[in-house]
């Protein structure tokens, strides 16, 4: 049973706040990657609707599935689903490679 929960808080952060954790980022500093782990993966993804905020978002995967993970947004634990963060950092991961 996969599971997606609410993140911790602070629910936002700025990039000012984050980018000296970063490992990896992507181009467009809308996925950044601070930690991995076999097959886990944390870091911040850029909000859509609030300018320059970053949720705090982790990842579960299983063969680039996603099998659980948190995130400070809204949506997490409204659906049931993994949220738009979560398969941003999961694509992202995949991308770079750091996960099987
Ligand atoms: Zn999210």
């Amino acid at each position: 049973m996969s599971s997606y929960r609410k993140g911790p808080r602070p629910l936002l952060y700025k990039y000012e706040e984050v980018k000296a954790r970063a490992l990896f980022m992507n181009n467009s500093r809308t996925v950044i990657v601070t930690g991995f782990d076999g097959n886990s993966v944390e870091g911040f993804v850029r909000s859509d609707s609030r300018k320059d905020r970053y949720h705090r978002t982790a990842v579960e995967l299983e063969r680039n599935r996603i099998t659980g993970g948190t995130c400070t947004c809204e949506s997490v634990s409204f659906y049931g689903e993994p949220c738009k963060h979560m398969l941003r950092l999961r694509n992202s991961a995949v991308h770079i490679g750091i996960v099987q």
